[in-house]
């Protein structure tokens, strides 16, 4: 991969990170509910609300996670590479998709796999 583009990427990434901490701020502020004058159907609309606004910090997390990753990767020279066999992924496809880890080859092995796998579960549990 060429230099001016992983400073492209670079630049990606760190702003994927500045907003990702940043949502990660406001949803804190968000979980902060005041306990005070409370009934049940609050309390109720509250605790679903935290879940989702957990299940969404879970989100984030995970894509904070993918983030960093490619930004170490972009630092120790790996980043652009697959991950199952090595080869460089295709730069449309870093375009598209900045933090795939995978071609677009062993990406769609990889589907096909979860796919067949999702389908046997489904004819065992028919029978
Ligand atoms: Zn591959």
């Amino acid at each position: 991969m060429r230099k001016s583009d992983l400073v492209k990427f670079k630049k990606i990434f760190i702003e994927q990170r500045e907003q990702l901490l940043m949502n990660f701020s406001v949803l804190d502020s968000h979980l902060m509910v005041n306990p005070e004058d409370k009934d049940e159907v609050d309390q109720a609309n509250a605790d679903i609300e935290q879940s989702i606004h957990m299940q969404l910090k879970n989100r984030e997390n995970m894509t904070l996670q993918k983030v960093n990753d490619a930004l170490r990767k972009i630092e120790d020279g790996s980043y652009g590479e697959c991950e199952s066999c090595g080869e460089h992924i295709e730069i449309r496809r870093l375009q598209a998709r900045p933090t795939a880890n995978m071609c677009i080859s062993c990406k769609e092995e990889e589907e096909k796999q979860s796919a067949s796998m999702v389908l046997g579960g489904r004819f065992h549990f028919v029978h």
